[in-house]
């Protein structure tokens, strides 16, 4: 009887000694890398840009920085371009940095041969894109389901200045959902530090039809603006205020 039962007790101790192991041992689920990925959009062709997506591995918001829609605008493809190396704790960044590669290449608005990009892109709900590169990024931004958009440009004489047509120092929004909020808080960021009234930012609405940003905000439901530095400003100033805007987008988001 006495044999028995230190069998049992050695085999129930066995037993425990297993759950324990099991339990110290066990494998958490794998949680989901973060990453960074180049692909190139347009492959193959004379339009062929590079497109970065960096991934947290966390959930959160998919926002898609552009740059480089406009050769001659060059605030916004530097600035796009040094977004490539934010670390981000959650959600997702696609960054397009030299969407008209060809036309960054020979500063032009657009290079010959290609109309102006930013009237490619649908004018309808179930319109399509216009020529090849247009049709490569509208791809982009519906297969990866972009929730922000933000188009950096530069126009060549300030908003405020009634004399002028340009919008340079402005943010040019599609109004969705509680989008204002969010774009009124980047703005007033901006001007906080800047002391010359016709030098701050306006906050305009509906970007060009035809324009990324409208497209996106109109018929995908993405919150979508356009930034615009003004030239007569110098580059570095303009591209703190490019840096600035996008960092304060990630930051509203809770990305950085
Ligand atoms: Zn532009």
């Amino acid at each position: 009887m006495k044999r028995v039962s230190i069998k049992i007790r050695w085999f129930t101790s066995l037993l425990l000694m297993a759950f324990i192991m099991s339990t110290v041992l066990a494998v958490p689920p794998p949680a989901q890398a973060s990453s960074k990925d180049k692909v190139a959009l347009a492959k193959g062709t004379v339009y062929a840009t590079n497109m970065y997506i960096i991934r947290s591995g966390k959930p959160g918001p998919v926002v898609m920085i552009v740059g480089g829609v406009h050769g001659n605008e060059p605030a916004g493809y530097i600035a796009a371009g040094r977004m490539i190396n934010t670390e981000i704790k959650k959600g997702t960044l696609i960054v397009l940095p030299r969407a008209n590669n060809r036309a960054v290449e020979h500063k032009v608005r657009y290079y010959k041969g290609h109309g102006d990009l930013n009237r490619d892109f649908p004018t309808s709900k179930y319109g399509s894109a216009d020529g090849t590169l247009a049709k490569a990024i509208w791809s982009m931004v519906k297969k990866y389901d972009v929730d922000y958009l933000m188009d950096m440009h530069e126009g060549y004489n300030y908003a405020k200045l009634q004399s002028s047509s340009s919008v340079g120092q402005s943010l040019i929004y599609y109004p969705t959902g509680y989008f204002r909020s969010t774009v009124s808080s980047i703005v007033y960021k901006l001007n906080s530090n800047i002391s010359t009234n016709y030098r701050e930012f306006s906050l305009l609405r509906y970007p060009a039809r035809g324009s990324l940003s409208r497209a996106a905000g109109q018929y995908l439901g993405c919150k979508s603006f356009i930034f615009e530095t003004c030239t007569k400003q110098t580059l570095s100033t303009r591209l703190y205020y490019q840096q600035k805007a996008a960092k304060t987008l990630l930051s509203k988001l809770n990305m950085l």
